[in-house]
């Protein structure tokens, strides 16, 4: 375990607030300390009110704030007095709690304070470290867990039994904490949930987290519970596409919305996968309460969606059966898929939630395999993980978050989306809400967007093989594919017939007639599987039907794709997919159309340049932006009764109406 402390980097963070932050960062860092959002840290401080009089307050990690990410304003100042008063308490159910700790906070403007909140204060340190790091999971999650933390740190932790987060898991601490606190107490374990640590300065308490941590897992590496081993793994090579597609279209057939569903065949991954014990290993629970919101229960083993949403029912039946409304509480869809073929699957409303699941998984199977090794995984009882997957304030916060965006775990795979309007239509369709694939023969397709949701492939349209290889990746990696939009195409310079080059000619239909039809027959059979139906949208041209001379060969492969279109939306109807084309013109904020050629082709007409660029009915500018947000919207609600329509954005050309 890396001791991330840096004297140098620690100097630029002033005062107490701040290196509380420089700390919490720094845990943030270490992935197998907390993981998305997991864990919290607090520090105590005086401040004065607003009548000057002092007034003791715990500075605690807010909800929504990540420990990597955090600064001061996810800091909420709780007033200390009343945490202490309110840890007198009997009982306190968590919706008051959350009440009180929201209500005794001194700045209107901040987040909720950690339900973890009252446990920091009762905790008789400046600084207090709380993380649910991987090696204390791994060995607490065993038959002997109790003896192997005794083992481990002797009279350094106080030892908490299991009891799920709350108020009562800070009553018991307090309790636990002035019963068995000694001299040499640097910190405390809570079995099957993480560790805390304590000090009277931010680097004394994260240090002894370090070590605390530290000497976990040198006691798993003692006892040989460390190293992985490593089996002959066998990945597919062959096409899965199809298979992952049908699949996930089962997934929101069960469940009515459509999900992104991320695939892996990496060793990592396949290793635990192909484990002879898997059906016994992965079927025990999760690693800690902090997943069980993330990941579910249990992993479905294989695709059978049917026998899932049966195990699921019956372990809601015997857990909660006086339940008054169980529908509106049962949640039968799995997070976490274990296939042979597929890998390691999750799924999610957004590509981020399923990256989410994807990495705390990636954790469990390690706490899982060292577990095994160390004696045996164990997970908590079904009843315990069953409190936390139905917790009152989850299930708040499911009846809280408000309607999905419109293309809520849908895919879209974008040509030519580097630049322009295909970089627009990247911008208009995350903003919708769906996963992106972009391509583009510009290698700065990669790194246009840095996104959960976005993905960038360098692909030459024309280029059968690459093709292939872009549709198989944008599968595995989102899922399946719902929307397509074929934008790619270039404008060569103005060539009269007489004197059209064939060669030329031939090189503009490949790419802006013959790479479409290809991309249109790769992706129907995806298309068909498509949970709301397909959608396609070409990006036609104003010189469908307003040519212009010298574009022969432009205006003759835009005229041939859009027949195309109203040919495909006859034939794929029954397939329930859309299909429709746009119809653009004088978008200047595109690559082609520099400042230079735009005052040149101005003076060309005699016009100022804003004159040359508003030379339309409606005297408006069309920009990259107008194109793709309709572009977005032919793919949503609004068109869904239409197909094969053409539609200018142009600003009204008297030769096109
Ligand atoms: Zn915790």
């Amino acid at each position: 375990m890396q001791n991330r402390w840096d004297d140098q980097e620690a100097a630029s963070f002033e005062g107490d607030l701040q290196l509380r932050v420089y700390t919490s960062r720094l845990l943030g860092r270490d992935t197998t300390l907390v993981l998305h959002g997991g864990g919290n840290t607090s520090v105590k401080l005086t401040a004065r009110d607003i009548f000057g009089e002092p007034q003791d307050l715990l500075y605690v990690k807010g909800s929504g704030w990540d420990l990597e990410h955090i600064d001061v304003p996810g800091f909420p100042p709780v007033r200390m007095d009343h945490l202490l008063r309110l840890a007198q308490l009997p009982a306190l159910s968590d919706p008051q709690m959350v009440n009180e700790l929201k209500t005794h906070t001194i700045d209107a403007g901040a987040p909720t304070p950690s339900v973890e909140a009252i446990l920091h204060a009762i905790l008789p340190y400046k600084y207090v470290d709380h993380t649910h790091a991987d090696a204390v999971i791994a060995v607490t999650n065993t038959p002997d867990g109790l003896a192997h933390v005794k083992r481990i740190f002797g009279d350094t932790v106080v030892i908490i039994p299991y009891i799920m987060p709350g108020f009562d898991l800070a009553r018991l601490c307090a309790q636990e904490f002035a019963r068995q606190r000694n001299a040499n107490t640097l910190g405390m374990v809570l079995m099957n949930h993480g560790i805390f640590s304590f000090g009277e300065t931010a680097r004394e308490s994260y240090e002894r987290m370090i070590t605390l941590v530290s000497r976990a897992e040198a006691y798993l590496k003692q006892h040989q519970a460390w190293d992985i081993p490593a089996l002959q793994v066998n990945t597919a090579s062959t096409t899965l596409r199809h298979d992952i597609a049908d699949f996930r279209r089962r997934i929101a057939k069960q469940i009515g919305y459509p999900v992104i569903l991320q695939t892996c065949q990496d060793n990592h991954a396949m290793q635990f996968i192909q484990r002879p014990d898997l059906a016994s290993i992965s079927q025990q629970g999760p690693a800690t309460p902090d997943h069980v919101i993330r990941t579910k229960r249990l992993p479905l083993l294989g695709r059978d969606l049917q026998a899932y949403a049966a195990q699921y029912q019956d372990y809601f039946d015997t857990l909660a059966p006086q339940a008054k409304d169980p529908k509106t509480m049962l949640d039968p869809l799995p997070r976490v898929i274990l296939d042979a073929e597929f890998g390691l699957c999750t799924v999610g409303r957004t590509a981020k939630d399923a990256q989410i699941v994807q990495d705390i998984y990636r954790h469990t199977m390690d706490i899982i395999q060292r577990a095994d090794m160390l004696g045996g995984y164990q997970a908590l009882p079904a009843r315990d993980i069953f409190d936390v997957e139905y917790w009152d304030l989850e299930q708040a916060k499911l009846r809280k978050a408000g309607n999905p965006p419109m293309f809520s775990g849908e895919v879209v795979l974008i040509t030519g989306a580097a630049s322009g309007i295909g970089k627009a239509c990247v911008d208009a369709f995350l903003q919708r809400g769906a996963a992106v694939v972009g391509i583009d023969i510009d290698p700065a397709i990669t790194t246009l967007k840095s996104h959960p949701a976005y993905h960038g492939l360098v692909c030459d349209v024309t280029d059968v093989t690459a093709m292939e290889t872009v549709l198989e990746q944008t599968v595995r990696r989102f899922g399946g594919l719902d929307m397509l939009v074929l934008n790619a195409g270039i404008f060569p310079g103005g060539q009269h017939i007489a004197e059209l080059d064939l060669e030329e000619w031939h090189k503009v239909q490949a790419i802006n007639l013959n790479a479409n039809l290809n991309w249109m027959q790769a992706c129907h059979p995806l298309l068909k599987l498509a949970p709301k139906g397909g959608r396609v949208v070409i990006m036609g041209s104003k010189n469908v039907a307003a040519p212009g001379q010298g574009a022969a060969a432009y205006s003759a492969a835009k005229a041939a794709l859009t027949q195309l279109m109203r040919i495909a939306a006859m034939e794929w109807a029954s397939d329930h997919i859309r299909i429709n084309a746009l119809h653009p013109d004088a978008v200047f904020d595109t690559g082609i159309w520099s400042d230079d050629v735009l005052a040149a082709r101005a003076q060309h007409y005699g016009m100022s340049v804003e004159e040359y660029k508003q030379r339309n009915l409606l005297k408006v500018s069309i920009t990259s932006a107008d194109v793709a947000a309709l572009t977005a919207e032919l793919c949503g609600p609004l068109f869904a009764k239409t197909t094969a329509a053409q539609i200018p954005i142009d600003g009204g050309d008297i030769r096109v109406i």
